[in-house]
């Protein structure tokens, strides 16, 4: 038996709760990992919630972790007992101190990244990835807009593409946020509630406005970040922080000048094992150069977890949060 954060109905972070479940046994395309830290992400408040489906109740939370291969099924190739791993966007499970999981879902971890540091990046840095280098390849010279650029992912996406030679324009709610953001690559930061985005980015690019906005803020910021589009500009809406944005009448994206609008997961972009392997590499690779730092800015026990939830939903965190099982 182990020990996991399980929830029996959906609800606030009053409904996780710390119990012994059993471990299997690995099945044959299987590794059972043993967790040494797990990550916090959005999305784990979207499955507590129930604004994400879960395949069944009850559930134990959670989709990223780095541990160590402790035993595979017996048809496993990718990775063997003793290999330090760690994974995301494996099927929800990961608030466990250890589990099995497909061994194909699983990325090597490099000698130079720790475990902690994994459990913090690999969900949100890959996720930086794909949206910089894939979803809208940025160019060097661009002036693109992060929402909450003081969270896991936006720190990570204002590191990143300030390496890759962009002018960075963040948002957040607070000042503290704001110099922490300035110090990790953003070069202009709006406060949301003080400015106005679209007029502020209307001065900062002398009209010319951008040709893409990152936003995961999703129902509050959608409209405004619509209009720091420039004509043939990308929406690419990848979260709901603060609610999922309503129907949308694509009429709307004529009308503010043949916009584009995608609503990509990272699922999707590493569903295929070489692009997880490939998308994890190039994360590896920028961590390991020193171009994006990780920053690990809240740790917890896991069973605690809901502490976690409730300061992650009041915006009371910066950067990445793990948990130690
Ligand atoms: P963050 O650390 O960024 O935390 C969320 C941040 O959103 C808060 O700190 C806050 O920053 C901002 N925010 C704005 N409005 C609200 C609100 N009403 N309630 C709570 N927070 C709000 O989280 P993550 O890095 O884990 O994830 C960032 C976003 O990216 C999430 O929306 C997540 O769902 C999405 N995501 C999407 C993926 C995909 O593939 N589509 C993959 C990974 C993450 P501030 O106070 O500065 O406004």
């Amino acid at each position: 038996m182990i020990h996991a954060i399980r929830i029996h109905e959906h609800g606030g972070p009053e409904k996780m709760i710390w119990e012994e479940v059993p471990l299997p046994a690995p099945k044959p395309d299987e590794a059972l990992v043993r967790h040494s830290a797990i990550g916090l992400n959005y999305i784990d408040v979207y499955f507590r919630t129930g604004l994400y489906k879960l395949p069944s109740l009850p559930a134990t939370l959670g989709m990223e972790a780095a541990g160590v291969v402790e035993a595979v099924g017996s048809e496993v190739t990718e990775v063997a007992v003793g290999d330090r791993v760690a994974y995301a966007m494996a099927p929800i499970g990961a608030y466990a101190q250890a589990r099995t999981v497909k061994a194909d879902r699983l990325v090597k971890l490099p000698d130079g990244i720790d475990d902690r540091t994994a459990a913090g990046m690999m969900l949100q840095g890959m996720t930086a990835q794909y949206l910089l280098r894939r979803t809208f390849p940025v160019k060097a010279g661009q002036t693109i807009l992060v929402h909450a650029a003081a969270g896991g992912v936006g720190l990570i996406m204002c590191q990143w593409a300030k390496q890759l030679g962009c002018t960075v324009i963040g948002t957040v709610s607070t000042e503290e946020k704001a110099a922490l953001a300035l110090a990790h690559g953003a070069d202009h930061v709006l406060l949301s509630g003080r400015d106005d985005l679209p007029s502020r980015v209307k001065e900062i690019t002398q009209g010319a406005m951008l040709p893409v906005v990152y936003d995961s803020v999703g129902k509050d910021t959608f409209a405004a970040s619509l209009d720091c589009l420039a004509p043939l500009g990308m929406m690419v809406s990848y979260g709901n922080a603060s609610g999922a944005v309503p129907p949308v009448d694509i009429g709307i994206l004529a009308a503010k000048g043949s916009l584009f609008l995608t609503r990509p997961t990272l699922a999707t972009y590493t569903a295929r094992h070489d692009d997880l392997v490939a998308t994890a590499n190039d994360l590896f690779s920028v961590v390991l150069s020193g171009a994006v730092k990780i920053e690990v800015n809240q740790t917890y026990a896991l069973k605690d977890a809901a502490e976690a939830h409730r300061a992650l939903e009041a915006r009371r965190t910066t950067g990445s949060t793990i948990f130690l099982p």
